[in-house]
C-alpha cells in the first residue's frame, strides 16, 4: 500500500507563459514555487503525477539539525524557522512541530561522535543535549531497558509527509501561482543559448527560468540536453502502524530501529540507512563517482533487483518531445518494498518498543532516495544553460530542508541575497572533482 497522501485540486488550463516554471511537485519544488509566488512572480508548477506522491510523502518526516553535515547545517537551521513561518503566514497545516529528536545508544564510539557534533554545533548556535545513562534511560523509558547514553535535540522536529507538500501547493494557488498535476515536463527549448520555454505533455510554457526539482528523475531529464548530473538512488522500505501505542517518544533513533509519531497518532518505523541498490543504466554510468559513498555506507546497502530498470527514472535514453516520455509512463514512482526489511523492521520495533504490540501494520511502502556522490544536494543555475536551475540530489535529507532549499532557489532565480551561502551546493562541483567529501551523516 502506498504512503498516505492528501489529494488536492489544482489548476486547469496551462498558462502560455510564466516568469518561472518549476518542474516537480515534491517538497523542494513546492517550496521553490511558493517563495517565488510570494515575491509576486508568475509561477507555474508542473507535476507529472500528484503533488508530494514520490519521496516527499514516503519519508519519516524528520526536520533536523542534529548530526547534519557542516555544509547543510545553515540550511537546516533556517528551514526550521521557515517551517514555522510558513504556517504563520499561510494558515496551512504541514504538521510541523518542534517535538525534539531523541537518539539512544550503547556504543561508546557512536556517543563520542555525537558529542563531537554537539561541540561543533555549539559554534553554529545550535543547542543539543548529550544525555548520560540515567537521562537516556529515563527519556527512552518506553524501551524498558537501560542505555549508556544519548542525545536530545529540543529545537528539531517533524512535519507530516502526508500533508506537507499539498499544504504548500495550496499556498502557491492562494498567492496566484498555478499548479498542474498529471502534467509532465518533457524537455526545454532555448534561444540564443538561454532557456526560453518548457515543453510539457499539455503544451509549451514560454519562460526565462525553469527549476528542475524532479527528485530521482532529475539526472535523466538533464541528460536530454547534455548536462551531466551524477545522481543515484537507493530503494528504502518502511512501514507505518495504527494508533494505540502509549508513551513512545515523538521521534526516536537507535541503530536497530527508528520510530516517528505520525499526524494520525500512528508511528512510522524504519531501519536508518538500510536500502537496496537496484541496477539501472544510470547507476552503472556514475558508479565510479559513487564509490566513496558506497564504501562508506556498504554495511547498510544490499544489491536490489531490476525494478529500477522498469521504472525508467534512471534511463539513459534520449526521448522525443512529441511523444509520451518515461515520466508519463510512470506517473508515480512507487517501488515495491523489500519484504525482508519490512519483517525485520517490525520485529525489531516490537522488541524495542513493547507498547507497539497494541498496534497493527497499516501500510508498508518504499521510496527511491536520490543522492549525489557527496551526499549534499545540487542547487544552482547550470552554467552552460542560463535560466535553467537544478534543485535535486537531496540525499535523504530533503524533506526537513525543503523550505530553505526552496527559499534559496527563489533567491537564485530572482538574483536576491541568498538565504545561505550557496557555494557548497553548486552543481559545478561535480565537474571539478570526481570524489567530494561524503557527508558524515
Ligand atoms: C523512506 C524515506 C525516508 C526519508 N526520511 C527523511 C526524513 O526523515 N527527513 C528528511 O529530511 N528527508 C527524508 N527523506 C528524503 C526526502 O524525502 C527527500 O530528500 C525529499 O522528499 C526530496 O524532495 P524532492 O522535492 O527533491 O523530490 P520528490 O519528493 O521525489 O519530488 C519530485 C517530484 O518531481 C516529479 N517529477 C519528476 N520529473 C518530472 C517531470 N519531468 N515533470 C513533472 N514532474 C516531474 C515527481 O513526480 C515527483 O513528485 C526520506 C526519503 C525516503 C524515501
Amino acid at each position: 500500500m502506498r504512503a498516505p497522501l492528501q489529494q488536492i485540486e489544482t489548476s486547469g488550463e496551462l498558462p502560455r507563459s510564466a516568469d518561472t516554471v518549476v518542474i516537480g511537485g515534491g517538497i523542494v519544488g513546492v517550496f521553490a514555487a511558493y517563495h517565488l509566488a510570494r515575491r509576486g512572480m508568475k509561477v507555474a508548477l508542473v507535476e507529472k503525477g500528484f503533488v508530494g506522491a514520490e519521496q516527499s510523502s514516503r519519508n519519516w518526516g524528520w526536520c533536523r539539525q542534529q548530526n547534519r553535515d557542516a555544509r547543510e547545517l545553515p540550511m537546516a537551521m533556517r528551514s526550521l524557522d521557515l517551517w514555522e513561518r510558513f504556517a504563520a503566514e499561510t494558515g496551512q497545516d504541514t504538521g510541523f512541530r518542534r517535538c525534539g529528536l531523541l537518539y539512544l545508544s550503547n556504543d561508546e564510539a557512536e556517543l563520542a561522535g555525537w558529542a563531537r557534533w554537539r561541540d561543533f554545533a555549539k559554534t553554529a548556535g545550535v543547542t543539543t543535549h548529550m544525555l548520560d545513562g540515567a537521562a537516556a534511560s529515563e527519556r527512552g523509558r518506553a524501551t524498558e531497558r537501560a542505555w549508556k547514553g544519548g542525545v536530545f535535540s529540543p529545537t528539531d522536529g517533524t512535519a507530516d509527509p502526508s500533508r506537507a507538500a499539498p499544504a504548500v501547493a495550496r499556498a502557491i494557488l492562494e498567492r496566484g501561482g498555478s499548479v498542474h498535476q498529471n502534467c509532465a515536463a518533457r524537455g526545454i527549448e532555448t534561444e540564443g543559448g538561454r532557456l526560453s520555454a518548457v515543453i510539457t505533455e499539455r503544451g509549451t510554457i514560454r519562460t526565462k527560468a525553469a527549476v528542475m526539482a524532479g527528485g530521482a528523475w532529475a539526472s535523466s531529464f538533464c541528460h536530454q540536453f547534455g548536462f551531466r548530473f551524477p545522481q543515484a538512488s537507493v530503494r528504502s522500505s518502511i512501514l507505518s502502524v495504527s494508533p494505540g501505542a502509549a508513551g513512545l517518544p515523538d521521534a526516536l533513533h537507535t541503530a536497530r530501529i527508528s520510530s516517528t509519531r505520525r499526524g494520525d497518532g500512528g508511528y512510522t518505523l524504519a531501519i536508518s540507512g538500510r536500502g537496496r541498490v537496484d541496477v539501472t543504466p544510470q547507476q552503472l554510468r556514475f558508479s565510479s563517482q559513487f564509490l566513496p559513498m558506497f564504501l562508506k555506507r556498504w554495511r547498510s546497502l544490499a544489491p536490489g533487483g531490476l525494478q529500477g530498470m522498469r521504472s525508467g527514472h534512471e534511463t539513459l535514453r534520449h526521448w522525443p518531445l512529441d511523444q509520451p516520455t518515461p515520466m508519463e509512463r510512470m506517473r508515480i514512482l512507487d517501488p515495491i518494498p523489500d519484504r525482508a526489511t519490512i519483517r525485520l523492521t517490525y520485529a525489531r520495533a516490537l522488541e524495542l518498543l513493547p507498547d507497539l504490540r497494541k498496534t497493527k501494520i497499516s501500510a508498508a511502502w518504499a521510496g527511491y532516495i536520490d543522492s549525489t556522490p557527496d551526499g549534499v544536494p545540487a542547487i544552482g543555475e547550470i552554467a552552460t544553460l542560463p535560466g535553467f536551475f537544478l534543485a535535486a540530489g537531496f540525499s535523504g535529507h530533503g524533506f526537513g530542508i525543503g523550505p530553505g532549499a526552496g527559499h534559496l532557489v527563489a533567491d537564485l532565480v530572482t538574483g536576491s541575497e541568498p538565504i545561505v551561502d550557496p557555494t557548497s551546493y553548486d552543481p559545478r562541483r561535480f565537474d571539478a572533482s570526481a570524489w567530494g567529501k561524503v557527508a558524515d551523516f
